[in-house]
């Protein structure tokens, strides 16, 4: 089966755990801070946070900004529920706004202005899919408007400018991800004391760590607020580290994938819209495009799996999940609701091969009956021209 993602394992990540367990000590420690430091240098900024997931960086960084009761945060829909999540954690109300349109499925500036109201206190971008959100503009929106800003920035591992947009930034190592601990992720933020807020509210507000008390004269340590455990371990930061090193690799890999998927695409699925420029830099986390509105996506689905090739979607829109539609049944984003329903995404992973992409999209131009389409739009094309001759 060929998988839409595939995590990269092998020797140089089972020799980096077998030395975790070597030294005996598993939770955090020096390799937590060693990754710390190497994905803060890979990111151009200068410490990160490790955390347990995206989720638990999104949820320190609600937390440690301040997020609270009778405040509201703008958040896309059109992204994975741990967005809109993270809000509700700090009791937070998530305020859901809709996507440009099927071409630009990034949170939309102008329907973000337009839900602003004195109660709003920030704003969270997701780089769908991995494309970078344009900086300018939302951070001229947040200026003006004295908004926080936040990157759910869990498509975007090595994508530059990331993680730099807005106040702090949440990335995610989960097993379908760019790169992978199993589980994990960093919070990055160029606000010091910001970082350290995250960094204590992250080992339930001590003053000193396991680690540190080893190694320290005094087992004493203080309690100055309410934390979380969202640490990540020695284990894990191992992994990271092996990953980090062939990310960049990995992304460039991707880039081929994904740029080869729209020549084909576009020689073989004309009906098929493929969403984004491709001049916006990214770093291909995914491989969404656009069904034609007449086509049976589930047949499109079955017929992709009876070849042994696995498509998803990307995403059931939040607001139109069971659990948040029992909480806000009014909300309405119709460029979110569009998308969603024709959405699929490809296989995309660096294992694959240019040959790999080709009978994909071999297999979507034969489940949609595009040679019917493209014959179609040829007739239709050619008896436009004869009207405009006639007419
Ligand atoms: C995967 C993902 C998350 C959650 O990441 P975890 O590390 O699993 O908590 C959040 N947001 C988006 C957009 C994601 O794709």
């Amino acid at each position: 089966m060929l998988l839409v993602s595939e995590p990269i394992l092998g020797s140089e990540e089972k020799a980096a755990l077998a030395d975790v367990i070597d030294s005996g000590w598993i939770t955090m420690g020096e390799r937590v801070s060693r990754f710390e430091q190497a994905f803060a240098e890979a990111h151009a900024a200068e410490d990160a946070v490790s955390v347990s997931s995206c989720t638990a960086g999104l949820h320190l960084i609600m937390h440690a900004l301040g997020i609270g009761p009778g405040d509201e945060v703008l958040v896309p829909a059109l992204t994975f529920v741990a967005t809109a999540n993270s809000v509700l954690y700090v009791g937070g109300t998530p305020v859901f706004v809709d996507i440009h349109s099927s071409a630009l499925p990034l949170i939309s500036i102008e329907d973000a202005a337009g839900k602003c109201t004195p109660r709003t206190k920030a704003v969270v971008l997701v780089h769908f899919a991995g494309y970078l959100i344009d900086p300018e503009p939302w951070q001229a929106f947040a200026r003006e408007r004295g908004l926080f800003l936040i990157e759910d920035a869990a498509h975007a591992a090595g994508l530059g400018g990331a993680g730099a947009i807005g106040d702090a930034a949440a990335f995610s190592f989960y097993g379908n991800k760019n790169m992978t601990t199993a589980e994990g992720g960093v919070v990055l933020t160029r606000d010091a004391s910001l970082r350290e807020a995250v960094r204590r509210a992250r080992g339930h507000g001590l003053t000193t760590g396991t680690f540190q008390r080893r190694s320290s004269r005094t087992p004493i340590y203080d309690v100055t607020m309410l934390g979380f455990n969202y640490r990540l371990d020695e284990l894990r930061a191992a992994l990271g580290l092996v990953q980090l090193g062939h990310l960049s690799e990995w992304n460039a890999k991707r880039k081929v994938l994904a740029d080869h998927y729209r020549t084909c695409l576009g020689e073989s699925c004309p009906s098929i819209v493929i969403p984004f420029d491709v001049r916006r830099p990214s770093v291909h986390h995914i491989m969404p495009v656009v069904l034609p509105a007449s086509s049976d996506r589930q047949a499109v689905i079955d017929h992709l799996r009876a070849e042994e090739m696995q498509t998803t979607i990307h995403y059931p829109a939040t607001h139109r999940l069971s659990f948040y539609r029992s909480l806000y049944p009014d909300v309405k984003l119709p460029q979110t609701e569009a998308f969603s329903d024709h959405e699929l995404t490809l296989p995309l992973h660096p294992r694959m091969e240019l040959d790999d992409v080709e009978r994909v999209v071999l297999a979507l131009a034969e489940a949609l009956g595009e040679e019917r389409v493209t014959q179609a739009a040829f007739i239709a094309q050619t008896t436009h021209s004869i009207d405009l001759v006639s007419g």
